[in-house]
């Protein structure tokens, strides 16, 4: 998967998915910007990859937010390094709640980050690509946008993972003349700090390990070795591809 030349940039690469994406993409030699909603959590991913010997940049991206979104995808492209691959990784997710209950906020803010934040990110992103030539962008959707898990009530989570991977056929679409890619990883549950108040529900968890054939969690550098993959032109012939990374979840 050798990157080297290559400019990635990584949202939400503090901690989680999008760090181990990030790793993945040093050690196949791309300059990678790792980028989080504050530089204190963009900086904390930097600094863990230094201390395992890689070079990286850290910047600020809060995808709920445009104009910082497009400083940093204009920011590169001015200097001549625009990027090449993009993983649009940053999302958030919370304890269920009945859908009969979920307020206009809870909703708005979920298709907010997870959705509209994925669609921002490749629009910026993209557009300097599309002007380029080439480039490669990877989202990171879920099973829980292709199917409904048990017995969680996530259905903005759920809708708005959806509508990721639907925004990535779309996009791949629009862009695969014009040396575009875009493809996206829906994984099982993985374990990162995003599943932290799942874990405090036992039973629920119990029950999530007791519906996964390979009953345990996945890691986070399992979904970033397919994130490579799908970077990387040994995926030249993939775009609007949805890779499940299930662990057998939706076998049953
Ligand atoms: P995580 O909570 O460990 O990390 C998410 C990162 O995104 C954090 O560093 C956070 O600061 C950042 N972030 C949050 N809001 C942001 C914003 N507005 N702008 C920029 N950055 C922001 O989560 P994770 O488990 O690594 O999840 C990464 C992605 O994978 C998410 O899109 C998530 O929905 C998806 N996913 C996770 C799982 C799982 O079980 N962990 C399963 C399927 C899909």
């Amino acid at each position: 998967f050798g990157l080297s030349g290559r400019v990635a940039v990584v949202t939400g690469a503090g901690q989680g998915i999008g760090l181990a994406s990030a790793e993945a993409l040093c050690e196949a030699g791309a300059a990678v910007v790792l980028t989080d909603i504050s530089m204190e959590r963009a900086e904390a991913g930097r600094a863990a990859l230094a201390a395992k010997g890689y070079t990286a940049e850290a910047a600020v991206i809060d995808i709920g937010d445009s104009a910082s979104i497009n400083a940093v995808a204009d920011r590169l492209a001015a200097s001549g390094r625009t990027a090449d691959i993009l993983v649009a990784n940053a999302g958030i997710a919370h304890a269920g709640v009945p859908a009969e209950d979920l307020s206009d906020a809870d909703w708005e803010r979920m298709i907010g980050i997870n959705l509209s934040g994925a669609f921002r990110s490749c629009r910026a992103f993209g557009k300097h690509m599309l002007a380029k030539g080439g480039g490669s962008i990877v989202t990171i959707g879920s099973m829980s946008g292709s199917i409904v898990n048990r017995p969680q009530q996530q259905v903005h989570y759920n809708a708005a993972k959806a509508g990721v991977h639907h925004l990535t056929r779309s996009l791949a679409a629009e862009w695969a003349t014009r040396g575009v890619r875009v493809n996206s990883v829906a994984p099982t549950y993985i374990d990162t700090p995003l599943l932290t108040f799942a874990k405090e529900d036992k039973p629920m968890y119990e029950e999530w390990l007791d519906m996964t054939p390979m009953h345990r969690l996945g890691q986070p550098a399992e979904i970033a070795s397919i994130v490579l993959f799908l970077a990387s032109d040994a995926s030249s012939l993939m775009t609007g591809s949805i890779v499940s990374a299930d662990a057998g979840y939706t076998c049953w």
